[in-house]
């Protein structure tokens, strides 16, 4: 026999109480976006690669080793999304929106990067994003991270993570800090990683953002950007800390938060979480006001987040679990068509309701009390000429004759 195929590296199956996980994590954070009046898009899951390239940042790491790029057989460079907020800036320009603003935009889809799969990493994972595209406010910021928490909080986890936040000031305050970085890193060089020292002048910050252990201690001594902020960047800060006083979101200021991305400005907060190990960020984002223009739109403020819903469906103590099915049990040939007749009547009050397809009734009751019914309907022929069939509540025993159009309604009044 040919040897069978695994699933690619990096990537899994979500079957059972996985897959029920994920789903709660989407469905939740779909239901608050909505309260917050934000609308869904999705866009695909290829884009053209300068979509990512240029914007993201060329000193990344997405973009210097984790993109799956390829040529198409029309020899275009695609590239498989790795995140989706460029795309979502694209899909903005493409459809002609810059002028539509606010957008209020929920996402929710896998994106993909080439990185060493570990607990939590993985090749293809899957995101739930929101983004605020046209106000400039603080409050906006403030309201963006709000929303997060309140998902978090929705998934019964806020208080298993601490967000952590921090301003990257505008262009002229990271001017002067990457400057003032660069002069304190080149002294410190001979301590840092080989890949942090291949960034110190294309892009210090990035070495800010370094897992390697031998750039922390550096890290930690390196200068913050609180000296470096202008007049107009400590005004947009203090609003920020302000809002999410107003909103009652707790928060740590951390100097070292500035996000694996380039194109984050003022705004960058991280929710993170001790208990998944070195994977601890869940949901992070921040304001990227020079995006839109990048993508060949006007310039337009930006504000937005990215949870790994891997991460945060790790977080859950349980999903919720599938309300328990009725069993309908036909008593030979003669009730199968009656039984049907009740299988649908009980879907069609909402009910899940299942019936087996073989075997006596002991076999079919075995089955019912293995698939975790809550209630058995036996269809039996005397009862059946009758009209009538057994309602049997399997956790007490329990039993009563129906009549066969009374039976939905019965069973879902008892359950609730
Ligand atoms: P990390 O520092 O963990 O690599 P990142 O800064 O690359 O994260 P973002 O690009 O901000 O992450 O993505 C937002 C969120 O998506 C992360 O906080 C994380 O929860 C999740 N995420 C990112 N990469 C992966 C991955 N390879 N596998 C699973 N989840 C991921
Ligand atoms: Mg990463």
């Amino acid at each position: 026999m040919a040897e069978a195929p695994q699933p690619v590296r990096g990537t899994r199956d979500l079957i059972g109480e996985d897959q029920r996980r994920f789903a709660h994590v989407v469905d939740t954070a779909r239901a608050v976006c909505g309260l917050y009046g934000f609308d869904e898009w999705q866009t695909p899951v290829f884009e053209e690669t300068r979509v990512f390239s240029r914007t993201l940042g060329e000193t990344s790491d997405v973009v210097t080793k984790e993109m799956y790029s390829f040529a198409d057989r029309g020899g275009d460079s695609i590239t498989l999304r790795p995140e989706g907020t460029a795309a979502i800036c694209r899909a903005l320009v493409s459809n002609g929106l810059t002028q539509s603003l606010p957008q209020k935009i929920f996402y929710a889809g896998p994106m993909f990067r080439y990185e060493r799969p570990q607990k939590g990493r993985y090749r293809q994972f899957h995101q739930i994003g929101a983004e605020l595209i046209g106000p400039a406010e603080p409050l906006a910021d403030a309201e963006v991270i709000a929303l997060g928490r309140d998902i978090l909080a929705a998934l019964g986890i806020a208080d298993a993570t601490v967000l952590e936040l921090n301003t990257l000031g505008d262009l002229e305050s990271r001017g002067a800090w990457r400057e003032a970085l660069i002069g304190y890193f080149r002294e410190v060089a001979e301590g840092l990683s080989e890949e942090s020292r291949a960034r110190l002048e294309r892009n210090p910050l990035r070495i800010l953002d370094s897992k390697a252990a031998s750039d922390q201690a550096l890290v930690a001594n390196a200068p913050r950007i609180d000296g470096y902020l202008t007049a107009t960047a400590q005004a947009h800060w203090d609003g920020v800390r302000r809002g999410l006083d107003q909103f009652g979101v707790a928060y740590r200021v951390n100097p070292g938060i500035v996000r694996g991305l380039d194109y984050y400005s003022h705004t960058a907060f991280e929710f993170v979480t001790t208990s998944l190990g070195a994977q601890g960020t869940v949901l992070a984002g921040g304001r990227y006001d020079g995006l839109v223009a990048e993508m060949g739109g006007p310039p337009t403020p930006a504000i937005g987040w990215a949870g790994g819903i891997e991460r945060l469906a790790m977080l859950l103590s349980s999903a919720p679990a599938q309300p328990a099915p009725v069993a309908v049990v036909p008593m030979g040939e003669a009730s199968q068509a009656a039984a049907i007749g009740v299988l649908q009547s009980l879907r069609a009050a909402g009910l899940r309701a299942e019936q087996s397809w073989r075997g006596n009734l002991k076999r079919r009751m075995e089955r019912a009390n293995r698939i975790g019914a809550g209630w058995a309907v036996i269809l039996g022929e005397d009862e059946l000429s009758r009209g009538m069939a057994q309602v049997k509540r399997l956790a007490t025993g329990e039993q009563a004759e129906l009549a066969l159009d009374r039976i939905a309604a019965y069973i879902a009044a008892q359950d609730h």
